[in-house]
């Protein structure tokens, strides 16, 4: 599943293609997007706002409709100017959405719902801005508060939970845990208050600092650019931890760990040298 800042990236991409535009081409393989334009047709509206909250991306038309996309693990937006070869197949197209510069695509979409913009957050369960990590409205304390509601599971699990932080996935997972040496298997109830804080501080400016404008503004394919969270020592790499089961620590250079985690058995990545258990008990997590 895209990690938060994708979404970003891909919303602030299409923003600036789709934004006080007018619409003069909208077409979809599914038929409640088509009907739904059928009922309100979509060209000649304008795109008032593009925005990602949570997993979610939100396209708004001055009519007062919302198109809200989903990616799950399959779907991507691309951004073309007329006329230009697509890096898809057309058999992949599921929302096509065209102004007088650009055509932008949505290949294999999984889920999209056209709403009118006041039923989306109730529709589609998007978390409030206040625990949203990318969001101007973050707040920490709100966040902490639904964390430690959570006190018998695991932090690594914890940090997926939408409704408690939204928009770190699991690469973001991993890779806060180690950056504030937390071990993921450890139960929130045994987190002190400081560790707590440190957690969500760094969960916000690691996923942030993947959102930095350094990507231009041409054509963003999703998932294109690789998520960094160390300090630049190792050009090879771009993580600390995840995908380098096995692979020594970048800190203690002890190999790196990995094991299945939680009901949604999500891989985990840790170091069990630098990431130790408060009690120091079971190093091995
Ligand atoms: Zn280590």
């Amino acid at each position: 599943m895209p990690e938060g800042d994708t979404i970003f990236r891909t919303a602030r991409a299409l923003g600036r293609a789709l934004i006080g535009k007018p619409v003069t081409t909208f077409r979809s393989t599914y038929p409640l997007l088509t009907r739904f334009d059928d009922d309100t047709p979509l060209t000649g509206q304008v795109v008032d706002q593009v925005e990602s909250r949570g997993k979610w991306l939100l396209i708004s038309f001055s009519g007062g409709g919302a198109l809200a996309t989903h990616m799950l693990m399959s779907g991507s937006w691309h951004i073309y100017r007329h006329g230009e070869r697509w890096q898809q197949p057309r058999a992949n197209m599921r929302i096509l959405l065209e102004n007088a510069e650009y055509v932008t695509v949505g290949f294999r979409v999984p889920v999209a719902k056209m709403l009118r913009a006041h039923e989306l957050e109730r529709a589609l369960r998007i978390p409030p801005t206040a625990i949203d990590v990318l969001s101007d409205d973050f707040d920490a304390t709100e966040v902490s508060k639904r964390l430690l509601k959570c006190r018998d599971e695991e932090i690594g699990d914890v940090l997926l939970h939408q409704e408690v932080i939204a928009g770190v996935g699991n690469v973001f997972k991993s890779e806060i845990c180690f950056a504030t040496a937390t071990n993921p298997f450890c139960a929130v109830s045994a987190l002190n208050a400081e560790r707590v804080a440190n957690l969500i501080a760094t969960a916000r400016k690691l996923v942030k600092a993947n959102v930095l404008e350094d990507s231009g503004d041409a054509i963003v394919s999703y998932g294109g650019r690789q998520r960094r969270t160390t300090h630049g020592s190792d050009p090879g790499g771009s993580l600390w931890v995840y995908g380098r089961g096995g692979e020594p620590c970048r800190r203690c250079g002890k190999p790196i760990r990995r094991r299945i985690q939680g009901p949604d058995a999500r891989v985990t990545f840790w170091c069990p040298v630098c990431q130790p258990k408060p009690d120091g008990s079971e190093i091995d997590g």
